[in-house]
């Protein structure tokens, strides 16, 4: 096994090092792509397998409640256990698939940050037990509030985090729109300086965490999440060019020191995010479009046909539709609208063909 290689599998600590720089160097990046359930991250890992891409699996808090069961009585303690239930989900099964999975959870506020240490207590269990921490990389998404708390949160949860082999992805500047009620509103007439990441402050980001662990950047450029009309997003991804240069200026360091991460992914132009990868992105966010993908075929199979999603058999001509209303029947069309999607989103951040598992 070279360097650069890694057995398939879920990849942590110096592993996750090493297919973050494999990304860097190799001038692509990796699709992130929000699950809810295990069709969501079979699909995904379907899909990487398919595109001979390595991939990033990640929960939002929501979709961590969601995966522990709607119905569970303790919101919170859902969202903790249905994010260590994926999380092991993918651990079991990913090296089964051929291909690096990095898991992820998403955006955590301050209201949040209870949930990542809830989920670092699993992840310091699983570290004694296994040798490697549940998650690869925690965000905190500490942007609503003033800079100096969002860095000093930052460096204290890093800390604990670094002993366990584990990123922590951060946000400087405000990321447009909103996702599972975490984002700010999104002024489409505005050209706000708020949504636009200072080059200071990445720096500061910089000097305070680089000395502690492992940490990625979700930068502000202009990207938003949801899909907009055309036009309204101004995408101005020279904003990482200039974090990058500050940084790599200031402390002498090698070309795009920084681990940057686009949010908002979904319904970019695509030369723009090729712009942005060059610009040391190693990881695009894309959820928006991936739940189109799984829904719109679910929506066309049930539209194709309707009465078997009515009766389970046909009053008028006794036809039996068991093998239509069976459960599985819809949620492969949506696996497949999900592993399809992917292809497209492989091809366009160019890691297609460029997965770095090796067995
Ligand atoms: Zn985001």
């Amino acid at each position: 096994m070279s360097e650069h290689s890694l057995k398939p599998g879920v990849v942590t600590g110096e592993g996750y090092k090493t297919l973050v720089d494999a990304a860097k160097k190799g001038g692509y990046a990796l699709p992130a792509v929000n699950v809810v359930g295990t069709n969501s991250i079979n699909a995904v890992m379907e899909a990487a397998a398919k595109a001979g891409s390595d991939i990033i699996i990640q929960l939002s808090n929501s979709g961590g409640a969601f995966f522990a069961g709607a119905g569970m009585e303790d919101g919170f303690k859902a969202k903790v256990l249905g994010s260590v239930s994926a999380a092991q989900h993918a651990h079991l099964l990913a090296e089964h698939y051929g291909i690096c999975v990095a898991m992820h959870t998403d955006h955590a506020n301050k209201a949040l940050i209870p949930w990542i240490e809830a989920l670092l207590d699993e992840g310091e269990k699983y570290y004694e037990k296994h040798g490697k921490p549940l998650f690869s990389s925690h965000m905190l998404d500490l942007s609503a509030d003033p800079i100096d708390f969002n860095l000093g949160e930052c460096a204290r949860i890093l800390e604990r985090m670094a002993k366990i082999d584990m990123s922590l992805e951060i946000e400087l500047g405000v990321t447009g729109g909103e996702e599972d009620g975490i984002g700010s509103e999104f002024d489409e007439a505005a050209d706000n300086a708020h949504l636009y990441t200072q080059p200071d402050d990445v720096l500061r980001a910089y000097e305070l965490l680089n000395p502690i662990g492992h940490f990625s950047v979700a930068a502000s450029f202009g990207n938003v999440h949801g899909v907009y009309k055309p036009g309204n997003v101004k995408l101005r991804p020279e904003i990482l060019k200039n974090s990058q240069d500050l940084v790599e200026s200031t402390h002498n360091t090698g070309h795009n020191p920084l681990h940057l991460v686009f949010h908002g992914g979904s319904g970019s132009e695509k030369a723009k995010i090729h712009e942005a990868v060059g610009y040391g992105v190693f990881k695009m966010n894309i959820d928006t479009d991936t739940q189109f993908a799984f829904s719109n075929p679910i929506g066309e199979f049930v539209h194709e046909n309707e009465r078997a999603f009515k009766y389970q058999v046909d009053p008028e001509d006794g036809t039996p539709y068991k093998k239509f209303y069976d459960p599985r029947k819809y949620l492969r069309a949506g696996e497949v609208g999900i592993v399809d999607r992917l292809q497209e989103a492989c091809e366009d951040l160019g890691s297609k063909g460029k997965s770095i598992a090796r067995a």
